[in-house]
């Protein structure tokens, strides 16, 4: 496929705060392409540039697919991407942690509806928000399908807020984090719990090997990197009280296959060995000579805030 130029926006400025004196740009992602589903997606020459806020304290690429080629290349790969079955009954202990059953519940970016279907008995009212409906969801909804981004400047739903939201694997996809805050504050009830996690882009790993060679910033549609002073600022602007906090590894590691985890781990060992030596070896094997995953980091972050 060959690169269309405007296929590509140029973000100089940061995502947050708008402004270009905090930001400095640092590291760049140099494949050629990334990898995206069945297939691959042309990286523009230069690469990505990485860039951070000193006031906002959040990472991001300063290069980015425009939404309109994001979602063609997400149709394309509709079924593809995101079909993993999990349960969450980890992230549904701890909302009853917090809140009485029955509650009504938004997810945002609900996928396949694993959540909903869950969740289902200690919910009165159940509904998604999505910029495409996954086939499998619908069976799992009662209540509304928000049909849009959660950073969307303006979004269509019934105007009846919520008890609790699930945010999860969704902070890292925005273009507008503003909008997404603002949107929030106006879905949940006051009172209600908002529940976050993404990725921590001031994890111990992510700082010693370079945010540039981070699996997760290495995804297409991963656009913007959190970490907890980001987090528990943009709560305390938009009206939320943070009630809970930790760092974690990525939920995908409680689903995988223990071949997986076993070879991921020998993997990630020989990384921490030496880069270029694994590196070495790889290239030798044919095989992908990027950062493994480790099942054993904790590069993720879960908040709870609650509405003032
Ligand atoms: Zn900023």
């Amino acid at each position: 496929m060959s690169i269309n130029k405007s296929e590509w926006l140029e973000c100089n400025s940061c995502p947050l705060c708008k402004k270009t004196s905090s930001v400095i740009q640092f590291g760049v992602i140099n494949d050629a392409a990334y990898s995206f589903g069945h297939g691959t997606v042309p990286i523009p020459a230069g690469g990505i540039p990485m860039g951070r806020c000193n006031e906002c304290h959040i990472q991001f690429k300063m290069r980015l697919p425009s939404p309109d080629y994001l979602s063609a290349m997400f149709i394309n790969e509709a079924g593809n991407v995101w079909d993993v079955e999990y349960n969450y009954r980890r992230e549904i202990d701890e909302i009853m942690r917090y809140i009485a059953a029955p509650f009504d519940l938004l997810d945002v970016g609900p996928s396949n509806g694993d959540l909903l279907k869950n969740i289902a008995l200690l919910t009165k009212r159940r509904s998604g928000l999505d910029i495409v409906k996954h086939p499998k969801v619908g069976t799992h909804i009662k209540g509304e399908f928000i049909r849009g981004l959660l950073d969307s400047k303006k979004l269509s739903w019934s105007g009846v807020p919520y008890d609790v939201i699930t945010v999860f694997d969704v902070f890292e996809h925005f273009y507008h984090p503003d909008y997404a805050m603002a949107n929030l504050a106006k879905l949940i009830k006051q009172g209600g719990y908002v529940l976050i996690e993404t990725g921590d882009c001031d994890s111990p790993w992510v700082k010693k090997y370079g945010i540039e060679l981070w699996w997760y910033a290495r995804l297409f549609e991963h656009h913007m990197f959190w970490s907890e002073e980001a987090l528990r600022k943009v709560a305390k602007k938009y009206g939320f009280s943070v009630v809970f906090f930790k760092r974690k590894r990525h939920k995908r590691w409680h689903y995988e296959k223990a071949s997986f985890v076993i070879s991921s781990t020998i993997r990630s060992a020989l990384w921490r060995l030496s880069p270029l030596l694994f590196r070495k070896i790889r290239y030798y094997q044919g095989k992908s000579e990027r950062q493994p995953r480790s099942p054993f980091v904790a590069d993720h972050l879960f908040m709870i805030m609650k509405k003032d």
